[in-house]
């Protein structure tokens, strides 16, 4: 048997170098999900790769209002910087909701992201926001909407070497809100049977003029869902709008059964959990 190696390199070149140097090389920001893979013999990486040491990736910066947040940064650093929370509300749910505070003292939204879970819960609030992922590899860099990253359960569309530097947020738009939702079997440590991403942009006159839904766990990939969006711009958000936008997240839902529900319950309450989100997202834009 192999010994299995660590590395922690100090700058992105170096994890770079490391990663795409074939064999099995495995990524670590909090290793709240690697390490316990590890445990359970689920993956079997040669070398290590501790990415924490790496200034871009832990460095959480504004500048003009847009955010970028380094996608090793913990969990509760995000949630503690309040200029942060104040402008991404929904995004803050949405981390806020991984696990423990021990556990978001080490889990990163990168991690979450790549983990590739469909039910992460950062990751509907991160697509809601409109947030890109940060890409460098062996090719150099490139930028790549959040939506793309996910293609199955543990599976992303990162090519071998390739890491996931920082996120960035838009600069929040006037008259804009957003919320981040999910329903779960117990109030926290477990995971979602379902969660919904919802950010809204209004005019002056209170009419929805941009929206993004994202929701997850219910089906393999977290969802941007375009039609249920479409279902509420041009509109003042009130019941026959939010139905059509209910029908649209039904309707984009292809979710398994399990333990924690069934096919049939997970899409009647993806749009009831995406109405409140909703709801929520419209009373801050209102706010705003
Ligand atoms: C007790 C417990 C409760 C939990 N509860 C929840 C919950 O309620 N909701 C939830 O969503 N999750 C939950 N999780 C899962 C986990 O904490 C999250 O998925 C967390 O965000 C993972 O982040 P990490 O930094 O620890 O990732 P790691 O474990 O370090 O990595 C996870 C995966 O992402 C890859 N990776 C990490 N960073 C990058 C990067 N920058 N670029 C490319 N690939 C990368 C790694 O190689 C690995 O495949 C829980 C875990 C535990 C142990």
């Amino acid at each position: 048997m192999t010994e299995l190696r660590y590395e922690a390199p100090e700058s992105l070149d170096g994890a770079v170098t490391l990663l795409s140097g074939g064999g099995g090389g495995k990524i670590l920001a909090g290793g709240t999900d690697v390490l316990v893979q590890l445990h359970t013999e689920m993956i079997e990486p040669d070398v290590i790769v501790d990415i924490k040491n790496i200034p871009e990736l832990k460095r959480l910066s504004e500048d003009g209002g847009a955010w970028t947040v380094g996608a090793a940064v913990s969990g509760m650093n995000i949630i503690d910087n309040d200029a942060f929370q104040t402008a991404w509300p929904g995004v803050c749910e949405g981390v806020a909701l991984i696990g423990s505070i021990q556990v978001k003292g080490r889990a990163s939204i990168g991690g979450n992201l790549c983990n590739a879970s469909p039910a992460a819960d950062s990751v509907p609030a991160i697509i809601a926001a409109g947030a890109i992922a940060n890409i460098v590899g062996p090719g150099g860099s490139r930028e790549e909407p959040v939506e793309n990253i996910v293609t199955g359960p543990g599976q992303t569309s990162l090519a071998q070497g390739e890491l996931i530097v920082s996120f960035s947020f838009p600069a929040k738009q006037a008259n804009s809100g957003d919320c981040y939702l999910r329903l779960t079997p117990r109030t926290e440590m477990d995971i979602a049977i379902v969660g919904a991403g919802v950010n809204l942009t209004l005019d002056d006159d209170g009419t929805c003029i941009a929206a993004r839904i994202s929701i997850g766990a219910v089906a393999p990939t977290p969802l941007l869902v375009e039609d249920a969006a479409n279902a509420l711009i041009g509109t003042k958000v009130n019941d026959a709008a939010l139905d059509a936008m209910v029908e649209a997240v039904r309707a984009a839902c292809n979710p398994i059964s399990d333990k924690r529900g069934t096919r049939e319950y997970r899409i009647k309450t993806a749009g009831v959990i995406a109405r409140r989100a909703a709801l929520k997202a419209l009373e801050r834009a209102q706010a705003n």
